[in-house]
């Protein structure tokens, strides 16, 4: 599955419409909600959809203003939380209750198989969107595979729409082994020294937000200056969120691109053990979402093995050169001098160099393939298998 992200520009009464259609899906959740939270069973679908007419009989908006489709899936979201988490308690397990959404609380809201359309012109692309009317909407990529549904999406005072389509992700890996470096003052650096650097905006926006932060604090609880702080404080937050995904992006489209296997370091741990990853820089690299949302998915779909390394790695004290451990390497040391073969380089590189080696030896953490990599090896099993030959282990790191 494929998902493609394209602004919408609504004018003021589409806009209105569109609130109205995401404040009555809230609404239905919340209705559906308060009557099948209670019972702990004895909910199916249909008759969560027989309430739904009822809800449509009783309040015309329920029926002019919204797609039908898009209450039916608030229908199915409910009916899929609240499954779970009785199948949880049946486990033993301790849960929680789903939450009623206050005003406002809901972003999005679906539009599934039908109800939409694109229409193209020459100059000006838009989208149908049944009971809302053609909204503007700059297309500029090109939609592929079928579009199974859409999500209307709000963000702070911005109206997006996201197309859910059947397309399948297929990105080719280069060839490259590559370990990278985690350090506070980049982001990180490779192997191949290539260093990856967080944009300078980030930066501003960090600075722009703390300031918004303070100034919002300040305000009378209640009053419309807090509401107006407020309001651009979500707008710093949402803006440097946006920053931060391009640069996780173009970082790892470019990782996978490049390279077959690449090793990370094992953070928390390192984290833990070295007192100049402060919480400060922790958050603002966010290498963790980086790995686990950004990079891995990228990676599997390319056939791209990443490894972390082994804990217990001496990666930055160790020489790269000749394998010699320098105990006395002090976190302010930025170069690393080789008492035994007299090399001089950079820490972070040092350090990147030696996760490159080791990191195969830690654990995968995908793209390992079970299954045979090339059509010759194929072939070759095959022969074997059919002349009852002992088949050859077939080593995952080559
Ligand atoms: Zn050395």
């Amino acid at each position: 599955m494929k998902s493609y992200k394209f602004k919408l520009f609504p004018n003021k009464e589409q806009e209105d419409k569109l609130d109205l259609a995401l404040d009555i899906s809230r609404q239905t959740y919340n209705y559906l909600l308060s009557l099948f939270s209670s019972t702990s069973e004895g909910f199916n679908e249909g008759e969560m959809k027989n309430y739904l007419r009822d809800l449509k009989v009783v309040n015309e908006d329920f029926k002019n203003k919204i797609y039908s489709t898009s209450l039916q899936v608030e229908c199915e979201k409910i009916h899929d939380n609240l499954s779970v988490l009785s199948s949880l308690k049946k486990k033993g397990k301790k849960v929680g209750r789903l939450r009623y959404k206050g005003k406002g609380w809901k972003k999005t809201f679906v539009y599934k198989q039908s109800g939409f359309k694109i229409l193209k012109k020459s100059k000006n692309n838009s989208l149908y969107l049944s009971k809302i009317g053609n909204i503007k909407m700059i297309l500029h990529r090109k939609v592929e595979g079928d579009i199974k549904q859409l999500i209307i999406k709000k963000e702070v005072d911005n109206w997006y729409v996201i197309f859910q389509t059947d397309a399948v992700i297929k990105n080719k890996c280069g060839r490259k082994v590559v370990g990278i470096d985690m350090s506070p003052s980049k982001f990180g650096i490779r192997s191949d020294k290539i260093i990856m650097e967080m944009p300078k905006e980030i930066d501003v926006s960090l600075s722009k937000l703390k300031k918004c932060n303070r100034n919002m604090s300040r305000k009378k609880k209640g009053s419309k200056n807090r509401f107006k702080a407020r309001k651009l404080l979500q707008k710093r937050y949402w803006r440097l969120n946006n920053q931060k995904h391009n640069f996780y992006h173009q970082i790892s489209v470019k990782l996978v691109k490049d390279c077959k296997v690449i090793g990370i370091e094992t953070l928390s741990i390192k984290g833990m053990m070295m007192g100049y990853y402060s919480a400060v820089n922790f958050q603002k690299s966010g290498w963790a979402t980086f790995i686990n949302k950004y990079l891995i998915y990228k990676a599997e779909s390319a056939g791209c093995q990443v490894w972390a390394c082994d804990r217990f790695e001496p990666t930055s004290k160790k020489c790269s050169g000749c394998g010699n451990i320098n105990k006395e390497l002090k976190l302010s040391d930025r170069t690393y001098e080789c008492s035994k073969c007299g090399l001089i380089i950079d820490r972070d590189l040092n350090a990147s160099i030696n996760i490159k080696k080791t990191c195969r030896l830690g654990t995968n953490l995908c793209g390992v393939d079970t299954s045979l990599d090339s059509e010759k090896d194929l072939k070759v099993s095959v022969r074997n298998l059919k002349y009852g030959r002992k088949q050859e282990k077939i080593s995952n790191c080559s």
